[in-house]
């Protein structure tokens, strides 16, 4: 129980000016929680670098040990469904937000909280998916359940080179869908090409005021940006058609007018991964290990060191990551 392992934590100074370093801990100092964890592998999400870089009030209990995902093995558990060996996942739950995270060698945890690896994928591939990756697989579940099928049309990615963007490009390719990718950064077209993706737009073309209707488009889409690139992807989706909208990266405005919903029939088809309920959780991880093509998940993921955590909390908030970071502890 004293072991002492590495791990990061946030505090707060009198100024309420927070700053991100590495200490030592023992299991004793960490959270309530009915299963501890060896956490074998973590990630670094958009939400992670708000976290750590206090550009947004993410972390709301201080000190806090960020990190909303893990994957590893149950090292002692009283919860009923889990029992030491079990290799588990965890996405979410405020967990990096209120309830010490995932970024340290162990974790605690409720087991209400934790998903099983699912079999054939490694505490890696499933970081390398991570939050940003299941979050898209829920965003193509929202747009299957509206009818969106690839049949309809081409869809769009916004924020494509990102975590989202990237796993949703490659899911959605893997359905069959056409996929018309928007970046700001127009170097990674043959990545994203590699990845699924048939079309190329700029970012440009959707990141300033939204006309009510544009051109009909795409039959739908995966919004990661929010923002007027969401008002202008609404404003050009085809009659009937619907986008998923889960992330903020050019911010959570949405300066959009109502005509989409009320002259096309449009939808807006809001995903949380946070709260999900645990049955969504599972569906969304039996589809990614079935659906997710590994070649391609290698492609979308690189590996970092426990210690270039804080580094790349900083590029990701600058938009300088591309695809998804996988930390092996
Ligand atoms: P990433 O940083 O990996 O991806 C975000 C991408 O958005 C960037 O790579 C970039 O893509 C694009 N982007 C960045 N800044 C801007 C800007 N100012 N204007 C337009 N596009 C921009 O982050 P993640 O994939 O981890 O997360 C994406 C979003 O989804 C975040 O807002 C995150 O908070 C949210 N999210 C929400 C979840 C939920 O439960 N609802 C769960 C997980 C994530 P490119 O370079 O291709 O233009």
């Amino acid at each position: 129980m004293t072991d002492r392992f590495e791990a990061v934590l946030i505090t707060r100074d009198e100024e309420k000016k927070q700053s991100a370093a590495f200490v030592e801990m023992t299991e004793d100092e960490l959270m309530e929680g009915d299963v501890t964890v060896a956490v074998e592998a973590t990630t670094v999400n958009y939400k992670d670098g708000l976290a750590i870089t206090g550009k947004a009030p993410v972390v709301r209990r201080f000190p806090m040990i960020p990190g909303v995902d893990f994957a590893g093995t149950v090292t002692r558990s009283t919860h009923a469904d889990w029992k030491e060996g079990d290799k588990v996942i965890l996405n979410g739950w405020g967990v990096g937000e209120t309830h010490y995270g995932a970024y340290a060698a162990k974790a605690r945890v409720s087991g209400d909280w934790l998903v099983p690896l699912p079999g054939g994928m490694s505490p890696r591939e499933a970081m390398a998916v991570g939050t940003a990756g299941y979050t898209a697989m829920l965003c193509v579940m929202a747009l299957e359940r509206h009818g969106i099928t690839p049949d309809r049309g081409p869809v769009i990615v916004t924020g494509a080179a990102g975590g989202v963007g990237s796993v949703a490009i490659a899911l959605l390719a893997g359905l069959g869908y056409e996929i018309a990718a928007s970046t700001g950064r127009p170097s990674e077209e043959a990545y994203l090409k590699g990845l699924g993706a048939s079309e190329i737009i700029p970012r440009e073309e959707l990141s300033g005021p939204a006309r009510p209707l544009g051109k009909e488009r795409w039959a739908g889409g995966v919004d990661a940006v929010g923002s007027h690139t969401l008002a202008n992807v609404l404003s050009m989706t085809c009659y009937g058609g619907a986008v998923a909208a889960c992330g903020l990266a050019q911010g959570m405005d949405l300066p959009a007018s109502v005509a989409p919903f009320i002259l096309r029939g449009v939808s807006l088809l809001g995903v949380d991964s946070v709260m999900a309920p645990k049955a969504l959780r599972l569906e969304a991880w039996r589809r990614i290990a079935g659906e997710l093509d590994h070649a391609k998940l290698a492609a979308l993921s690189s590996t970092l060191s426990f210690h270039d955590l804080l580094e790349a909390a900083k590029n990701i908030v600058a938009g300088r990551v591309r695809g998804r970071l996988v930390v092996e502890m």
